[in-house]
């Protein structure tokens, strides 16, 4: 590889690593010895999940880190002192192309900081996916980071040539936007992913091909004060008005020289582990977003355990559940019991009565559930109402390692 090209990859591969929506790439760097297997390389390969499930390497990479806005939680921010770095439409191309036929990579993941202006940028990244198309007939995967500020013709040609679309929402309120990226506008924000839904709905209709895997936007936790109640009335409101296909969550990290109006410290990790378990409980489990917010305290989610067994230790008044005769509802609700557990027990009880032996052949998580089912041959009936019920199944603290 040319050594200028492989030098702004360098930049450009660290500078994508803060964006969530395929966060492999963050590892830190490792070589296998000559024993060994498998190596990181910090060239801006990651992992991804495709709709239908399966796990693909992409090249994941900033177009430019140049950028006009000043977003106080970005390290590229104009007014951050960071090397900068810029590839031409060729060199992305060529990238992606010679790291396709090395089989390095399943598809690309492009993002870029804004220069010139937001029409120019989406114009830059438009003609990366065509020319991978059209010249080179790309079959790869390809995830383009639409500028949200970008005339709104130019967002709709993106989607004639990538895969998915993400436009990134940042922060869950308009006041946030104002306080954290002055130039950025919640509402035009909420315009383009409209814009995208309708079409991506009229393509699905004429069956055309038009972002076929949907939109996604991420969310930065822990930059403002927004409570995790905030953030997923944020998300909910989106995945119903725009049918999104996922949010993501990326815990604030303390960037080299922050900004002033940042927090010194970063949110607990575990605080995006149990917002992408509360977003789930959304999106596949029949929860509110009040239920699940009620699992926590003032407005936060218990970070001790994950928000389903905190909904249910509130909520013993529910339980215990007959595995045999509750609906599929129900059983959702029942710690320990994911959607595919729940549609096996649904789909055996048809032929037999479960007991419990059946269901710890049908579920690894038996012993979360215990206190929240009937069977013929169990009823907790004073188990769900012992003071020391959390104590009793939450999970242990785990040790940390001291070294590593
Ligand atoms: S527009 Fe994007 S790249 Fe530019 S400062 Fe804001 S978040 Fe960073």
């Amino acid at each position: 590889m040319d050594t200028k090209v492989a030098a702004k990859l360098r930049i450009l591969a660290d500078a994508a690593k803060y964006d969530a929506s395929c966060a492999s790439s963050g590892a830190p760097k490792r070589a296998a010895g000559a024993k060994g297997l498998g190596s990181t390389t910090g060239a801006g390969i990651c992992h991804a999940y495709t709709p239908d499930g399966r796990c693909i390497s992409l090249l994941k990479i900033l177009l430019t880190n140049y950028c006009l806005y000043d977003c106080a939680y970005c390290i590229n921010r104009r007014s951050s002192n960071v090397r900068r770095a810029r590839f031409t439409v060729q060199e992305v191309v060529d990238l992606t192309v010679n790291f396709y036929k090395r089989n390095y990579i399943e598809g690309l993941f492009l993002s870029s900081g804004i220069v010139k202006n937001p029409d120019h940028t989406m114009e830059e990244m438009i003609e990366v996916a065509k020319r991978l198309r059209r010249d080179h007939l790309f079959a790869g995967y390809i995830h383009l980071k639409t500028i949200p500020e970008a005339s709104p013709w130019l967002v709709e040609q993106a989607g004639l040539w990538a895969d998915r679309l993400s436009i990134n929402l940042e922060l869950p309120s308009q006041q946030s936007l104002e306080e954290l990226a002055p130039e950025k506008n919640g509402g035009t924000i909420r315009a383009a992913m409209g814009q995208m839904h309708e079409r991506i709905v009229e393509a699905k209709a004429e069956k055309r091909r038009f972002s076929p895997a949907g939109q996604s936007t991420q969310m930065i936790v822990g930059a403002d004060a927004t409570t995790d109640e905030g953030v997923l009335r944020t998300s909910d409101g989106l995945y119903r008005r725009y049918a999104l296909r996922r949010v993501y969550y990326s815990a604030f990290s303390p960037i080299p020289e922050p900004s002033k109006v940042l927090p010194l410290k970063a949110p607990p990790l575990q605080r995006e582990h149990r917002l992408y378990q509360a977003d789930w409980l959304l999106r596949f489990y029949g929860f509110s977003v009040d239920e699940v917010a009620a699992g926590g305290d003032a407005g936060m989610l218990d970070l001790d355990i994950d928000p389903k067994l905190a909904w249910a230790l509130k909520h013993r008044e529910s339980f215990p559940v007959d595995v045999n005769t509750a609906d599929r509802e129900l059983l959702l609700r029942v710690p320990g019991l994911g959607t595919r557990v729940v549609d096996r027990i649904v789909a055996a009880r048809r032929h037999t009565t479960l007991r419990l032996d059946d269901l710890a052949r049908l579920t690894p998580g038996l012993k979360r559930a215990r206190p929240f089912l009937v069977t013929p041959d169990h009823r907790p009936t004073r188990l769900i109402d012992r003071q020391d019920l959390r104590a009793r199944i939450a999970p242990k603290p785990a040790q940390l390692e001291l070294f590593g």
